[in-house]
């Protein structure tokens, strides 16, 4: 049987080496459109990870693996992927200080801490523990060059496959789009930022983590830096916003967003959004505040304010789908405060678009 690997990014790069290696029949495919998560990535290896300050799991196997196996493609590819560089992990106040201390006498912390940076180093911040054994890995050009490597075989091909669950010679490594569309499960989405700048004259080899952001040196005075900041979903589905409309999923024409809003048309989405009267007192939702039901955030609002016409304040949001029939039981945080708030199934104002209408 001849396997299809479905998208050639880390994930399916490595799946190929491996079967490459073992002589197993296979070929990969990639779309090649829009932008894959190892093409931006930082790239940065780090074993001990996180505002807990916690190794990451099974570090200690995973790693020296990791290295062998770059070190065999580097060789078969003549290329520098893997660049080893200490870690400076900062420590954004006191507490998360003390924390990291607590921490780094634990023995499969201390195995990865270098030593505390000295007070010239860490200035603005609480303190600051050397980590060993990480590093950058060069993900774009691992891909980029796997990708001729395999494309020189006759065995790479670009093509956007189709999802089809009774197909059972495809291995999925489709990254964050397979993610969004729940083929792997639940997924939660971090919101961040990430930017390739010049610091020319800053001669900088050592890779900076805290206070959620980071900065990893690339050579020449060119740096990756970013942050995560925020978790939530980021991409609105035509139907899930109700727009399904406004998409002519029969156009012939190829068109871009077509495969992922008749994926989405298929699996129904995951979400709704749904219109709320709040129980607003003096402050009315702007947009961003937490939806909560029965103790849990499950969704946010995207814009409201207060409808003056109808005299009520007003959210709009999106929910999980399954609970967008539900009127009661909701409640809106704003300003730190729980606001109950009840589903509005029916337009407050002009229901029936006779105002619209009339002549
Ligand atoms: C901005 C950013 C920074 C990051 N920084 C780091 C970091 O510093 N350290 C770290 O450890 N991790 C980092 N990550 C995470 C890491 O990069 C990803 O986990 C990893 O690259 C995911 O690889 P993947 O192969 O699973 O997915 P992807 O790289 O997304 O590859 C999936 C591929 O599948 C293709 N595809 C999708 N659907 C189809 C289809 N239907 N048919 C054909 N092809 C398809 C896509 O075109 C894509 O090329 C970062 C991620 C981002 C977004």
């Amino acid at each position: 049987m001849a396997w299809t690997i479905v998208g050639q990014g880390l994930a399916g790069s490595c799946l190929a080496w491996e079967l490459w290696r073992r002589g197993v029949n296979f070929c990969i495919v990639d779309r090649e459109g829009g932008i894959a998560a190892s093409r931006v990535a930082a790239g940065l290896v780090n074993p001990v990870t996180g505002k807990n300050f916690e190794p990451s799991p099974m570090i200690g196997e995973f790693l020296p693996e990791a290295l062998a196996f770059y070190r065999c493609i580097e060789e078969k590819l003549g290329v520098v992927l893997w660049h080893p560089l200490p870690i400076m992990r900062l420590a954004g106040n006191d507490d998360e200080w003390a924390k990291m201390q607590a921490k780094a006498s634990r023995a499969d912390v201390k195995v990865w801490v270098g030593g505390e940076l000295a007070k010239s180093e860490i200035d603005g911040w609480a303190g600051g523990f050397e980590i060993r054994g990480g590093g950058r890995f060069d993900v774009k050009m691992f891909v980029d060059r796997t990708r001729e490597f395999f494309r020189a075989q006759g065995i790479y091909r670009k093509d956007e496959i189709a999802f089809d669950r009774d197909e059972m010679a495809r291995v999925w490594c489709d990254g964050a789009a397979g993610l969004v569309l729940g083929r792997h499960g639940e997924a939660r989405c971090a919101k961040g930022e990430i930017l390739t700048v010049r610091a020319t004259g800053w001669d900088e080899a050592r890779i900076r983590v805290g206070a959620g952001g980071w900065l990893v040196p690339l050579g020449e005075g060119c740096f990756k830096l970013g942050s995560t900041y925020e978790w939530e979903r980021l991409d609105m589905e035509p139907s899930e916003a109700g727009l399904e409309r406004f998409v002519a999923l029969d156009k012939q024409a190829d068109f871009i967003g077509k495969g992922a809003a008749r994926r989405e048309r298929d699996t129904g989405g995951r979400l709704r959004l749904r219109c709320f009267t709040v129980d607003a007192l003096d402050a009315d939702v702007i947009g961003d505040e937490p939806i909560w039901r029965e103790g849990k955030v499950c969704g946010w609002v995207t814009s409201g304010g207060y409808a003056h016409a109808s005299k009520v304040s007003v959210a709009l949001g999106y929910v999980p789908r399954e609970l967008a029939g539900e009127t009661d039981g909701w409640s809106i945080e704003i300003l730190g405060e729980m606001r109950t708030a009840r589903l509005q199934a029916r337009p407050l104002f002009d229901p029936e678009g006779a105002r619209m209408a009339s002549r």
